[in-house]
Formats: structure tokens, sequence, C-alpha cells
């Protein structure tokens, strides 16, 4: 059995949209696509639909996160609890703690382990990755917090002044961030991706970057194909990456996927591919045992 650990999916978001079981449901992920890989460890992110205002997108979690615990999907709050088969949870845009430092307690209380900053635009947390807008005094305050919590910070849809004010920050406060579902901006000149220098910076602060699949995060002109998956892992190996790299796939939160994935049970190929490429080392690492150090060592 391949051991899997992905970073990112949005398929707690979709399952709640469509009335889906996670048991079977027709998306990406699905426990039953999801049966070649053990142990199988899964971050979720509920997103902050942008069509929605800060207070709406947070009744909107809190309904997502029932339908989710009602299915008895149990949610990891500590490495402790890690199973054959985990899940940890995630939200996708701060901006629901709308300038109330409370809801974090709530978000913490509700199991809530992964914060993803931003998703676009200018919010009470600071800029997201099409602005040049760095952080707020509430996305500080908001840090801080996630930091004396044990809450990790994701910074893969902020803007580069986010990024570089919070590692600067995580680096005081002796945390590390992750980019959930980024690619590398050498290989792909999307605003989503990352800069040679952060990568750099997430290696020596101990950080981890889910590769993503969106084939425009992965090839600028979309036309992706597990060729392109490997030159990002290629880029990043090449930078000194082999212990920060994992998946974050981006199941169900992307529209179209690379040629030759699609759905879950395709990474068992990549897999294949990974490990004639680079060694069963480098491919175990990817797939599982870097985010299960970093989790293991920052969700206590
Ligand atoms: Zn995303």
């Amino acid at each position: 059995m391949i051991p899997l650990f992905d970073l990112h999916c949005d398929t707690f978001s979709e399952i709640f949209k469509n009335n889906y079981r996670l048991h079977d449901a027709p998306l990406h992920v699905s426990l039953k696509k999801a049966q070649g890989f053990s142990p199988y460890i899964q971050v979720c992110a509920i997103w902050s639909d942008y069509h929605l205002s800060n207070d709406e997108a947070y009744e909107h979690y809190k309904k997502t996160l029932s339908y989710i615990k009602n299915q008895n999907i149990t949610l990891c709050k500590n490495y402790h609890e890690f199973s054959k088969l985990s899940f940890i949870l995630a939200i996708e845009d701060a901006r629901i703690l709308n300038n109330q430092l409370q809801r974090l307690d709530a978000l913490y209380d509700n199991d809530v382990r992964v914060i993803t900053l931003n998703w676009s635009g200018v919010t009470c947390i600071g800029g997201g990755w099409d602005t040049n807008v760095g952080l707020t005094a509430f996305g500080t305050s908001v840090i801080k917090g996630c930091a004396e919590k044990g809450i990790i910070v994701d910074l893969s849809h902020s803007s580069a002044k986010t990024q570089e004010e919070t590692l600067n920050l995580a680096q005081e406060l002796k945390v590390s961030p992750i980019f959930s579902h980024s690619n590398s901006y050498s290989i792909c000149k999307h605003g989503r991706n990352i800069s040679d220098d952060i990568f750099k910076k997430i290696v020596s602060q101990d950080g981890l970057v889910g590769i993503s699949l969106y084939p425009l995060h992965l090839n600028i002109h979309g036309n992706a194909n597990t060729e392109s998956i490997i030159s990002h892992i290629e880029h990043f190996l090449n930078l000194g990456g082999a212990k920060n790299i994992c998946l974050g796939c981006d199941f169900d939160g992307i529209t179209s996927l690379p040629y030759g994935i699609t759905s879950i049970s395709s990474l068992a190929s990549l897999y294949i591919l990974i490990e004639k490429k680079f060694s069963e080392q480098i491919a175990k690492r990817i797939f599982f045992y870097n985010a299960y150090e970093f989790f293991s060592k920052n969700l206590k």
C-alpha cells in the first residue's frame, strides 16, 4: 500500500454543497477512491466562498462543519490521534474571523488546525496573492494567536508581502508556516506560485510546501501532465527541499486536472513515476513522510 498525506482538498465543501457522503461521493476524493492508500491522512479545507460576506461565510463554515460531523468523520486534534485514515480540518480564507479574535478560539474548539490566511484581494487579515498589500494589525494578531494555540498558518493564497511578513514573524515566534497548495514560480510564472527566495526561506524555517495539481499552476498555458508535476518537484529538490515538499493536490477545488490524473486514485501512478525519476525514498517522503514529520512536530 502507498502511504499518502495530502495537504489540501475542498472535498468537505463539495460534499456539503451537493449533499454527498464522503464514502462514495462522485468527486475527485471519496473514501472508496482512496482505498489504495494507507495510511491516508487528508487535510480538508472549508472554503470561504467569495460570493459571501465575512459573516455569511462564517455561518456557512459552521453549517458545513456540522454536516461533516454528522457523517461520523473524526477530525484529528493532534498527531497522537493519527490513524490509518485521518482528517485534519482547515479553513481557506481567514477573513471569516472578521476582526474578532475570539472567533479564533471558536475555530480551535471546532478542531480547525490549519488556517489559509487569504484567498484573494485585501481582507481584514491582509493582502492576497493578487495584491501588493501585507498583513493588517489584526492579521498579525491572528498569526500570534495561531502560534500560541498550535494552529498551522498557510500562505498559499497570500501576497509576496504577506508571505514575507508572516515568515519573519513566524521566525520570531518559532513556528513553521506552510504553503498547502502552491508550485514553483521559476517553472510556471503564475502569481499563486512561490519564488525561489521564499521557498528557500520555507526550507530554512522547516516549513512545508504541497504541490498543487491545478493545470494553470503547473504550466502557464494550462496544458499540464504528470511530467509537469515532476518538473516542479525537481526544481524544489534542487533548491534543497527534499524534506519540505509533499502533495497539496487541491482535489475538488479545481475544475480541471493534469492529463493522466482523473481522481485521487490516479496518484498511485504518480508515485511510480516519482520513484522511477528520483528514488523510493524521495517518493515516500513526498507522498507521506515529510508531511507526517511536519505535523508530528507542529500539531501537538
Ligand atoms: Zn486554494
